[in-house]
């Protein structure tokens, strides 16, 4: 069973998604290193490779089930932040996003009786319960420690590996 046309189109666009999403965390490792906060850079810079990781895995799918993947333009992607809570509130509500486009995929691939493409998109749906975790509980401990206790959380998160 080859891919519909439908779900084809939809991992082509995720894919470009999962590239967005690499850029954005690159930014924000940017971002970081231009604050000085390493450990936070570095904790973003494997996030960024995660993302472009799970691109990869998508791409490799699409295509050994006929699917067409086309590689385009990757939209621009935000460069500023006020504070590194900000930074981690906006991964919050991105994953969350994500998780919205992982489900919308699902949806396809039950429509289409697809169980390869079910058992294939059930680790991103399990993939992403861990990306809102992680980023939710970065999240409360910023709030928790407050600014003058970056440098906790910098040299915590470093340790990513
Ligand atoms: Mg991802």
């Amino acid at each position: 069973m080859i891919l519909s046309k439908k779900l084809s189109e939809a991992f082509n666009a995720q894919v470009n998604a999962e590239m967005w999403s690499s850029n954005l965390y690159l930014s924000m490792a940017v971002y970081f290193k231009k604050e000085g906060l390493n450990g936070f850079a570095s904790w973003m810079m494997k996030q960024a490779e995660e993302e472009m990781e799970h691109a990869h895995q998508m791409i490799d799918y699409a295509l050994d089930r006929g699917g067409d993947i086309t590689i385009g333009a990757v939209n621009v992607v935000p460069t500023g932040w006020g504070n590194p809570l900000e930074v981690f509130e906006h991964v919050y509500k991105h994953e969350c996003y994500v998780s919205e486009l992982i489900d919308k995929m699902v949806e396809i691939a039950e429509a289409d009786k697809d169980n390869a493409s079910r058992d294939f998109l059930f680790g991103f749906v399990r993939e992403q319960v861990e990306e809102e975790s992680t980023a939710k509980s970065i999240v409360d401990q910023l709030k928790h420690y407050g600014e003058c206790h970056y440098g906790i959380m910098d040299h915590k998160l470093g340790k990513r590996e």
